[in-house]
């Protein structure tokens, strides 16, 4: 029988790429590089509120992992090194590999070592502190937002609210469109790239875990001004993936707008800045969408393609608690 230092030793440790001490002793050593703020984030994984009890350990290892990443990038910080909290039901040697996996193959991605954690029985739950670092100054804020300031969306939106929907059976979509989209659920690419190149140029960033009208409240909040959302992008864009282009434009405006789980960035920057989006975005090799601007007057109007105000609500995102 595999004991807790076995577990340790076979699934998380491995030679550190940076660290100076990682796994394996009561802590780990790092050494910060010069002048630079270390950034540090924290998200937990609950089995059956953030993930079904179903899915596949390879890409739940991939999301923890992702997901703390995607906090590092809307903040524009460089990735440096991560902790594991791991609360286990049982000892499954082929859950242990396949999560592991996830979480390994990520962390070679993004250049990053685990380099502690603590492991223990108990329901299902994988908690992860990701640290990174950044320029004094250049970290990106919900705060930072100016009127006037233009608002943009990277990736694609919605994809993984509409594979929730069809996991509940709430909604159906043929065989091959859910699996690109269950893989948007399941494995979200963190925008670290992206937010890197928009040091300096972004005025206020917020990555989109809960939904796009609610983490842009938290900027809206932040920086004490309101914005103005146009949603002809909602009809066709960069934003929105060919799955997303076969529903009806109103659900699409639900998905794009209320969904969680998509991990994208959403940001302002001055209008003066748009070719400084396009260069962050060309070198980050990431699209982004222009979908609107800050204003002065607080709140959040979304107006629809005639440019009408839309009165439906889209806060309703208790239908979307984060349950994957
Ligand atoms: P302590 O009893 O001193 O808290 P532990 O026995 O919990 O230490 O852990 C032993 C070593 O293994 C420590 O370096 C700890 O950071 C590391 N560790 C424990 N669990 C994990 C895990 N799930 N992933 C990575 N490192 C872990
Ligand atoms: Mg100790």
């Amino acid at each position: 029988m595999m004991s807790e230092f076995d577990l340790i030793a076979k699934y998380f440790t491995r030679p550190t790429q940076r660290a100076v001490l990682g796994v394996g002793d009561d802590c780990a050593l790092l050494e910060p590089s010069v002048r630079m703020h270390q950034c540090i984030t924290s998200d937990m994984l609950v089995e059956g509120r953030h993930f079904l009890s179903t899915v596949d350990p390879y890409r739940l290892g991939v999301k923890s992992l992702a997901v703390n990443l995607s906090d590092l990038a809307a903040c524009g910080a460089t990735p440096t090194a991560f902790t594991l909290s791991l609360a286990l039901p049982q000892l499954d040697v082929n859950w242990l590999e396949q999560f592991s996996k996830g979480l390994w193959d990520t962390a070679i991605e993004y250049g990053i070592d685990l380099v502690g954690g603590d492991t223990t029985l108990g329901p299902l739950c994988i908690g992860i502190t990701a640290l990174g670092e950044v320029p004094p100054g250049d970290a990106l804020l919900r705060s930072g937002a100016f009127e006037g300031d233009d608002i943009y969306v990277s990736g694609t939106l919605g994809d993984a609210a509409l594979a929730l929907d069809v996991f509940r059976g709430h909604t159906s979509v043929d065989s091959r469109a859910f699996e690109r989209i269950r893989r948007r659920l399941e494995q979200p690419t963190p925008r670290v790239a992206l937010g890197v190149a928009l040091r300096g140029v972004a005025n206020a960033c917020i990555d989109v875990s809960d939904g796009l009208v609610g983490d842009l409240n938290h900027i809206l909040q932040r920086s004490q001004v309101g914005a103005v959302l146009t949603t002809d992008w909602v009809n066709q864009s960069a934003a929105i993936s060919k799955d997303m282009q076969e529903l009806s434009y109103s659900n699409r405006l639900d998905y794009v707008l209320g969904g969680g789980d998509d991990y994208e960035l959403v940001f302002t920057a001055r209008q003066t800045a748009r070719e400084d989006v396009v260069s962050a975005s060309e070198q980050s090799n990431t699209k982004v969408t222009l979908i609107g601007q800050i204003t002065k007057e607080r709140g959040l109007k979304v107006l629809d393609s005639d440019g009408e105000l839309i009165t439906r609500r889209f806060l309703s995102f208790d239908h979307f608690q984060r349950s994957n």
